[in-house]
């Protein structure tokens, strides 16, 4: 793992929010709840997280638009390209869950597991090999 990257740079797709990111990283996997479909337009969404202090929004503050989806989590998007971004959740403070597909540079894992898979759409097929999780927790292999 001698060429592993150490940083990775982020940005939304006008460019007006710009980030990077330190690693390691603490996970990478696809989620597949109700509210990242719609939050995203999208089938299913990749995320990774990085512990808080492994963090920084680099420009574009004053343009990031916050929204509290839940009691516990509040997602963040570009204002002006409307790029979904970052994702932080009052359960985990010390971490922040960052778009794997807004990442302009390569990370130092793979999606390793599918979450929430109990919540799946019907129009998507997975056939990755990957572990599918659900339960409360989304941690416990889901049916
Ligand atoms: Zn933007
Ligand atoms: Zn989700």
């Amino acid at each position: 793992m001698s060429d592993s990257p150490t940083t990775a740079s982020g940005s939304c797709f006008c460019g007006a929010v710009r980030f990077t990111i330190a690693m390691p990283t603490l996970f990478c996997g696809h989620c597949h709840c109700s509210m990242c479909r719609r939050a995203h337009g999208a089938g299913f969404v990749t995320w990774l997280a990085v512990a808080r202090h492994q963090f920084s929004l680099d420009k574009g503050e004053e343009g990031l638009v916050r929204f509290r989806s839940s009691h516990h989590g509040t997602r963040s998007f570009c204002g002006r390209c409307g790029s979904t971004l970052f994702c932080e959740t009052t359960h985990y403070p010390d971490m922040v869950d960052i778009v794997l597909a807004n990442m302009n540079d390569p990370i130092d894992r793979a999606p390793q597991a599918h979450f929430y898979f109990e919540d799946r759409v019907d129009w998507v097929c997975v056939e990755d090999g990957l572990p599918r999780l659900g339960g409360p927790d989304f941690t416990d292999p889901a049916q």
